[in-house]
């Protein structure tokens, strides 16, 4: 049963975007940002702009695959069989001639396999006397002789454009002969904290109405976290002419992000503030919890995204919009947040119109089903229980109330990049 007070408040709701189509907007307004080259060696977690062309083939030669004898299969097919040695191959250093009858080149893994040879004697079947080799057993030719491009060849398009690119992709683009590799540059994402009550973490607690601005600094960290440049402007009052200064400030920056100040209160002056810039609203308010108060828009070229300052809000607002945001910037093509599923351990009550993001403990049960227990206190104003939490269960709107053994949609935050 909704309460009366549930029901007026989902009446005012009526008319909020869902977080669906604020992320599709959002998204949309981003433009796909320029590619610079960097080194390899300083590329893992940066976006590819461009494929990767092999520049040779690896291995470049046909190579042995172990130590031994190289040799031509006519020869050892009787055994055993004593064969000249004739010179040594090693890598780094091949041999330059050529096996002819009744020889053989010592060979090590990793080396050249030489002209005229096409099976390898294994040391352990072999034995050398005074360059005499008597090979007592032979594997089928070719079977410890790496071919030519076995891995990749050269032209070879080894790793596409707008993959997040691993250690395991560096070291490709390395062998594939390149020393530096173009990626998107990094979204520089401006962070701007709003709030009278604001002070900087770690100066003096000077009195009841302060409290310690952690929102730039989490902020930061997520933009770092996912692939951004972040660029903090630090703590303005909530005063219309010192939040339209700072916003004057910002630089070369591809979003602004604001946190406090979003709201409709006496106190909320983003919007007013950035109005007097000449501000065009794409929307303001949706229907989500924690988070109703995002507001999203542009100041000239700069798409600006307002967040409601409880930390847990802004945080939340983050993982679904700013991330999505950064995404689309880099050029990805998948901008959606990841959801699995995970059964619920205890009773969820019936939802109104927006959609819920619930803090939620999750852990595997003997039967290695995922359990989300999620934490009986919601306040978007504790930080701590967000930090506790190993992901958010997604309640869309007007989900019936659930019980234990219902399945959920979750978002773990180990797969949120270090969030
Ligand atoms: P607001 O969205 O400005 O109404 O802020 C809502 C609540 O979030 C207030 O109680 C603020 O004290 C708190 N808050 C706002 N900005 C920050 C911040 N940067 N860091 C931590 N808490 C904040
Ligand atoms: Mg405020």
């Amino acid at each position: 049963m909704q309460t009366v007070q549930e029901q007026s408040g989902s009446a005012e709701l009526a008319g909020l975007l869902s977080v669906e189509e604020a992320r599709a907007r959002i998204v949309a307004a981003m433009p796909v940002l320029g590619a610079e080259k960097i080194r390899v060696g300083s590329a893992a977690g940066r976006v590819l702009a461009e494929d990767i062309v092999a520049r040779v083939s690896l291995p470049p030669m046909p190579v042995s695959a172990m130590d031994g004898y190289a040799c031509r299969s006519t020869d050892v097919m009787s055994l055993p069989a004593t064969l000249q040695k004739i010179g040594i191959s090693k890598a780094g250093s091949h041999f330059a001639g050529s096996v002819t009858a009744g020889t053989c080149v010592r060979i090590f893994t990793g080396a050249v396999v030489p002209q005229g040879a096409d099976v390898i004697a294994l040391q352990e079947d072999a034995t050398e006397q005074d360059d005499a080799v008597t090979i007592e057993e032979v594997p089928k030719p070719g079977q410890f002789i790496r071919p030519m491009g076995m891995d990749f060849g050269a032209g070879q398009r080894c790793v596409t454009r707008g993959r997040v690119l691993t250690a395991r992709d560096l070291g490709v683009i390395a062998s594939c002969g390149h020393g530096e590799v173009p990626v998107r540059r990094k979204p520089r994402i401006a962070i701007l904290s709003t709030g009278d009550e604001l002070i900087e973490p770690g100066s003096p607690f000077s009195g009841p109405d302060r409290i310690m601005a952690s929102n730039g600094v989490s902020l930061a960290a997520a933009v770092a976290l996912w692939g951004g440049e972040p660029v903090d402007l630090g703590i303005v009052p909530d005063e219309v002419a010192a939040i339209a200064a700072a916003v004057d400030s910002v630089s070369g920056a591809d979003l602004l992000v604001t946190s406090g100040g979003a709201s409709v209160g006496d106190h909320d002056l983003v919007h007013a503030s950035l109005h007097t810039r000449g501000f065009a609203v794409d929307f303001w308010k949706i229907a989500m919890r924690p988070g109703k108060p995002l507001m999203f828009g542009r100041l000239g070229e700069l798409p600006v995204l307002s967040m409601p300052g409880n930390p847990v809000s802004t945080l939340v607002c983050a993982l679904l919009f700013l991330r999505p945001a950064m995404w689309a910037m880099l050029g990805l093509n998948d901008t959606n947040p990841r959801f699995d599923r995970a059964v619920l351990a205890s009773r969820l009550p019936e939802n109104d119109r927006r959609e819920d993001y619930v803090r939620t403990h999750l852990e595997a049960d003997a039967e290695g089903r995922l359990l989300a227990h999620p934490f009986p206190k919601q306040d978007s104003a504790m930080i701590l229980t967000l930090a506790q939490a190993d992901g958010l269960i997604r309640r869309k709107p007007f989900a019936p109330a659930a019980g234990p053994g219902d399945e959920v949609e979750i978002i773990r935050f180990r797969d949120c990049g270090g969030y």
